[in-house]
């Protein structure tokens, strides 16, 4: 672990070498944030700086607190899996449980995002601030939005008012709850938005201003606990389209899929062909969450397919990639349809 602010001599306040700057733990994975291009202004690769390179770009961050920083991976975010979530849960968690660390911030790429922060918003029981942060460009290009979002994600992760929201991700001067945010745009800055229930705040050049904290559990009031949990059941997400037939969905069944959501069409339809392989599966035991392919709305229980009858699961308003994270936790949980559908409204 490399150790920024005092160790460098930067904090501005300090009696008797005691610094009154929160310490901020800062875990890396790789992602664009931390991309260089390989030529030329379009084509770059993600994670080819450190951490410690990140850091260091941005000296403004040692009047914000002092700094320690761990290289958890070095992915491009498109490669994030089940196996880095746990071990980057389990970091974050043994960070906040040092008394003297006040939150954790954790550079990621943009792509795969929400569904981490989602996934961590669900088993880190903590009330203390976790903040991802990524960036849409590259480190080297021009006007990198990196460095700006890094500055306001410690900013947040630094202040007490920040806790107990859930995780939070910050970008482009917004702050989102990790529920409410997805990905809208392949490249623009502004590329993250919180549709349903609207921004955790905003933050201009480390200035807070929060909103009202989110209603539903998470964090230190999730049942979900990383505890005993060494791998996660296997869950596929199933895009609905017009004339889609039934091989993709008998497909994930044979290779194991203890659970599917579907990228239903409109309010979590499929077509009569692919419904009856959902049919199918549900009576075999497979889960079978309803979502949305249409990026907003929630999807209700009952409206023109009869979840009662045919024990699925509405997913309420979480898009098809957010459903399979709470899916997988909950199927560590209960297989029965109808708790998971609890869990649904519950988180
Ligand atoms: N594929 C990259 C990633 O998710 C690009 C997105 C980004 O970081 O902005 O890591």
């Amino acid at each position: 672990m490399t150790f920024f602010g005092e160790t460098r001599g930067r904090v501005r306040r300090s009696v008797a070498g005691m610094s009154f700057l929160p310490r901020i733990r800062l875990l890396a994975t790789g992602g664009t944030i931390a991309g260089a291009q390989t030529g030329g202004e379009r084509g770059y690769k993600a994670a080819a700086f450190s951490v410690e390179a990140l850091v260091a770009a941005v000296p403004q961050l040692a009047s914000l607190a002092q700094i320690e920083v761990e290289q958890v991976a070095a992915i491009g975010s498109q490669d994030m899996n089940e196996a880095v979530w746990l071990k980057l849960a389990a970091r974050t968690e043994a960070a906040l449980a040092e008394p003297e660390i006040a939150g954790v911030v954790i550079t990621h790429g943009t792509d795969t995002m929400e569904e981490t922060a989602f996934f961590l918003n669900l088993v880190v029981l903590s009330e203390k601030p976790v903040v991802l942060v990524g960036a849409m460009r590259p480190a080297t290009a021009i006007s990198a939005d990196g460095p700006m979002n890094l500055y306001n994600a410690v900013a947040v992760a630094a202040q007490p008012a920040a806790r107990k929201r859930g995780v939070l991700v910050v970008a482009n001067d917004e702050i989102h709850f990790a529920r409410e945010i997805a990905k809208t745009n392949t490249t623009q800055v502004g590329t993250f938005a919180s549709g349903h229930r609207g921004l955790a705040g905003l933050v201009n050049a480390g200035r807070l201003h929060l909103y009202a904290p989110p209603v539903r559990r998470h964090t230190a009031q999730s049942d979900f606990a990383l505890a005993g949990l060494v791998a996660l059941p296997r869950v596929d997400i199933v895009y609905s389209h017009a004339g889609m037939g039934r091989e993709l969905i008998d497909a994930a069944v044979h290779a194991g899929a203890r659970g599917l959501v579907i990228a239903g069409v409109g309010d979590g339809n499929l077509g009569a062909v692919a419904l009856a392989a959902a049919t199918d599966a549900a009576k075999a035991g497979v889960a079978i969450v309803r979502s949305s392919r249409t990026g907003g709305g929630v999807v209700e229980r009952n409206i023109e397919i009869d979840d009662d009858a045919l024990d699925f699961i509405a997913a309420d308003e979480l898009n098809p990639q957010k459903a399979r994270v709470l899916l997988m936790l909950g199927l560590t949980r209960t297989s029965d349809p109808r708790a998971l559908q609890e869990m649904f409204f519950a988180y």
